[in-house]
């Protein structure tokens, strides 16, 4: 199970899973079969970005287009 961030930059720690995103990828490993792997992005790093996997093998984020443009001020 993930245990940070998966944000090299931020690498925050898991603390609460209602905080940010969990994402499931199915990853290839070296024997050829797959196994689900889970990341998580904090609360933080979910706002501004997104995670994607690459060929199966590789996970990155990405940042989001449809970021909203206007913040909603916190009252
Ligand atoms: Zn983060």
């Amino acid at each position: 199970m993930v245990s940070q961030c998966a944000n090299p930059d931020c690498r925050r720690k898991l603390r609460y899973l209602r905080d940010g995103k969990i994402y499931i990828f199915a990853m290839s490993t070296r024997n050829g079969s797959k196994s689900l792997e889970h990341f998580w992005l904090c609360g933080e790093c979910s706002k501004s970005m997104t995670l994607t996997c690459l060929k199966q093998s590789e996970v990155k984020t990405v940042r989001r287009r449809q970021v909203t443009s206007h913040r909603g001020s916190a009252a």
